[in-house]
């Protein structure tokens, strides 16, 4: 989200810091999938996926090859008639709204992805999902941002007239945005954002067995669950012919071990769908924390509290899909431009009215 912002900024003629403790992307981000992905649970989330989506698309021949964009489409996969109802409410949503958008049937679905398993209903075919090696599209936007980096320096300190390092530094700046993920509460500790711990796989090289994001429409019954840890099937193809694996989702943790009773619980979902990953030989396992917000809408805006602090944090489980959306509205935000979505389901007043941060 930082470099997102750097690099946004840096368009608009802002000499741009950046301010790192640990390796650049190296969060959230380096843990995270890289689904740029198009939702639908609100209109708000719509609107910003697909707009980023559209800048994702916009920036992609200007990435190297080792962000490994890769626009392969996803398919969310309906196991019964019933999910199968959902997915053509999905499929006239999308439509009605200029996103391209195909029904598959059994059939269909069974020769677009040949290792899903018989007997699964059809499917929905975004086609203009893709997907990017995240650590390293953030490392590309800080480079073309030419920013100053403060490698192995933290923010302690946040004022309107600029922030101040762990080592006493005070760096005057005219506007400065909190981009530190699920850390933003050491900031502004009102904030109401949540660790959301997730399990992640890969596995060695298998090319062409997967071409599409594939995920199992029950996923969106596990990113919704408030309080139960929950595991759903969702596969991803990479360019180097990886299959990465995942998804979990957990509250109520900050410990970064991997757990053996989740990774079980998520592969074994996965095989319930694609029982063919079992021949499939894991290389790595990780763990990261998404930043959770009580609405699931991201936090982007002005801090409460203060005029020139802005924030960019609060995406949980879409924080690169949409982190170039993000960029752009607060630029549009800190230039009083324009912008090309409504800002105001993503302004940090809606729920952190009473912040009071460290000043
Ligand atoms: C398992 C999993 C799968 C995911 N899959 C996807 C996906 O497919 N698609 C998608 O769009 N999103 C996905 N996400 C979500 C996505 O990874 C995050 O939303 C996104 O990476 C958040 O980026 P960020 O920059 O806000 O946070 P981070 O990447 O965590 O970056 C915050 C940075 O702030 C730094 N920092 C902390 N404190 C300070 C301080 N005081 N001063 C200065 N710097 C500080 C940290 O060192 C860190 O580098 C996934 C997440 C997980 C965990």
């Amino acid at each position: 989200m930082g470099a997102a912002c750097a690099w946004e900024l840096s368009q608009a003629g802002f000499k741009v810091t950046v301010i790192e403790p640990h390796a650049i992307g190296g969060g959230a981000t380096a843990a995270g999938m890289g689904h740029l992905a198009v939702m639908d649970d609100s209109e708000a989330q719509f609107a910003l996926t697909r707009y980023s989506q559209s800048l994702w698309k916009s920036l992609a021949e200007r990435l190297p090859p080792q962000a490994e964009y890769l626009p392969c489409g996803a398919i969310w996969v309906a196991a019964d008639g019933e999910e199968m109802a959902e997915v053509r409410r999905k499929c006239t949503f999308y439509t009605a709204r200029g996103t391209p958008a195909e029904l598959l049937d059994a059939a269909a679905l069974a020769e677009a992805e040949p290792h899903l398993r018989p007997g699964l209903a059809g499917g929905l075919l975004l086609a203009e999902d893709a997907v990017v090696y995240p650590p390293y599209a953030a490392l590309f936007l800080i480079e073309e941002a030419k920013a100053r980096v403060y490698a192995g320096r933290r923010v302690v300190k946040l004022s309107d007239e600029g922030p101040t390092l762990d080592d006493g530094t005070f760096l005057p700046a005219a506007h400065t945005v909190i981009s530190t993920g699920i850390a933003a509460r050491e900031l502004v500790p009102e904030l109401p954002v949540t660790p959301r711990k997730g399990h992640l796989l890969i596995t060695d090289r298998y090319p062409g067995f997967l071409r599409h994001q594939v995920i199992e429409l029950g996923y969106l019954k596990s990113a919704h669950s408030s309080d139960t840890d929950s595991v759903a099937f969702n596969a991803q193809p990479r360019i180097t012919g990886q299959v990465l694996i995942g998804s979990s989702r957990q509250y109520g943790t900050e410990n970064p071990a991997v757990e053996e009773s989740m990774m079980d619980r998520m592969l074994r979902r996965a095989l319930e769908y694609m029982p063919d990953i079992a021949g499939l030989s894991a290389i790595r396992t990780w763990t990261g924390f998404r930043a959770a917000t009580p609405d699931k809408l991201p936090l982007i805006g002005i801090c409460p509290g203060y005029k020139n602090v802005y924030l960019a944090t609060g995406h949980e489980g879409l924080g690169i899909s949409t982190s170039t959306g993000t960029a752009r509205l607060l630029a549009d935000l800190i230039l009083n431009r324009e912008s090309s979505i409504p800002r105001e389901p993503y302004l940090p007043q809606r729920i952190c009215e009473h912040a009071d941060p460290v000043h």
